[in-house]
């Protein structure tokens, strides 16, 4: 299997692997418990809480362990509008994920909440003054803004958004789980008061996250019941799930340092792949190629193509891609990120994700370009023939 599908999910790193071993063997005791065979499994759970606040630059007390990004985006949306019933608008952007979009539309439906999409240039980034012009200040509980997107891999200006909702007395939240490891992440003294952050997209298992929520701002938890997690999420923790999830920052955090005096390796691999499809297929091209980007993602559209076509052939010879995201895979939609982008129905339905990781190999791309290339005419020549 050539997997290229990195903001899906990625393959635990084996050191993650090992440091979650004990939790699942001998160490299985419930970390609240008083006895001393409790007291190896809390302190796993205290490590990880330091590795997790080193990662994000700010404080062990900040990080609260989630099952996962979408519980975290859930709970920072929740916890807004629990506090400030008296603010019932939000601000968000149309290439945001379901976790926060749905999460808004339900409160729409709920409790009338008004929301404000902001639209996204042709590269992907959406315009500050927009923001500035959407947000009503006094009325507006929280501007969320994704800090990467999972489609694409447009990193937004969160730093400046942020800036611009706090100055204006709204929260400020962002969905970084698609810039984890990838970019670095430095919340000290930031104006962003909440983050999502999910274990799958970097080397960590499925089912765990975290959810930042800055000191200086109030949080109103989604679970309640026992005083786990410094009473801001109930329930018993899943010990084998956060070692594994702080072993995951520790490892990320090296890769950035390493970048500091070395170029990104998986930046490498993806501009190759880029500049090989580009040269050796006609009519390709970059969405979001002229915005920051994340190292790791390329979203292509090749014309005279299907995505789901690609996706197939691909998939015959041992290659994961995607058409569109992951988290719709099978539903067929149009992409609500690129026709944001201003691409047509038909120019969504022609573009790829493909996403690499620091555990894809040059020897795999090059291999998974060759097959581009033979998908590539055989879908075009299909496509021609057809009446
Ligand atoms: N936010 C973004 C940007 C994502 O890409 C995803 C998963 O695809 C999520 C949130 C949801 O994270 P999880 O799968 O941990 O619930």
């Amino acid at each position: 299997m050539i997997y290229l599908d990195n903001n899906a999910t990625t393959q635990l790193d084996p050191a993650v692997l090992e440091a979650m071993l004990p939790f699942l063997k001998d160490h299985f005791a419930n970390p609240s418990s008083a006895y001393s065979a409790a007291k190896p499994v809390r302190k796993a759970v205290n490590l990880a809480r330091e590795q997790a606040a080193a990662f994000l630059d700010c404080d062990p007390d900040e990080i609260i362990f989630t099952s996962g990004g979408t519980e975290a985006d859930n709970a920072a949306i929740l916890s807004a509008r629990r506090l400030y019933p008296e603010k019932n608008h939000f601000v968000t952007c149309a290439a945001e994920h379901d976790a926060i979009t749905n999460c808004l539309k339900s409160l729409q439906s709920t409790d009338g909440i008004e929301i404000t999409s902001l639209s996204t240039r042709p590269d992907g980034t959406i315009d500050l003054d927009e923001l500035r012009h959407a947000i009503r200040p006094g009325r507006t509980a929280m501007v969320t803004l994704m800090m990467a997107n999972n489609e694409t891999g447009v990193i937004q200006p969160v730093t400046a958004a942020s800036e611009i909702a706090e100055s204006s007395g709204a929260l400020f939240h962002t969905d970084a789980v698609q810039a984890a490891a990838k970019i670095p992440i430095r919340l000290r003294n930031s104006s962003i008061h909440s983050l999502a952050l999910s274990g799958h997209k970097f080397h960590a298992p499925k089912g765990i996250g975290i959810l930042y929520i800055n000191r200086r701002t109030a949080f109103h938890p989604l679970l309640t019941g026992g005083s786990q997690e410094n009473q801001r999420r109930a329930g018993t923790e899943n010990p084998a799930a956060i070692a594994a999830l702080g072993t995951a920052c520790q490892l990320g955090l090296q890769h950035l340092d390493s970048l500091t005096s070395n170029p990104d390796p998986v930046a490498a691999l993806r501009d190759h792949f880029e500049q090989q499809i580009t040269s050796l297929i006609e009519g390709v091209t970059i969405n979001g190629s002229s915005a920051p980007r994340t190292p790791n993602t390329s979203n292509l559209r090749i014309s005279g193509t299907e995505a789901a076509a690609m996706t197939l052939l691909l998939d015959q010879k041992g290659v994961c891609i995607s058409a569109g995201s992951a988290c719709h895979s099978g539903s067929h939609h149009i992409s609500p990120v690129l026709a944001a982008m201003g691409l047509s129905p038909s120019e969504a339905r022609q573009s790829l994700r493909i996403s690499f990781s620091r555990f894809s190999t040059l020897t795999e791309t090059n291999t998974a370009i060759t097959h581009f290339i033979s998908a590539t005419t055989r879908i075009r020549s299909l496509l021609t023939s057809t009446p």
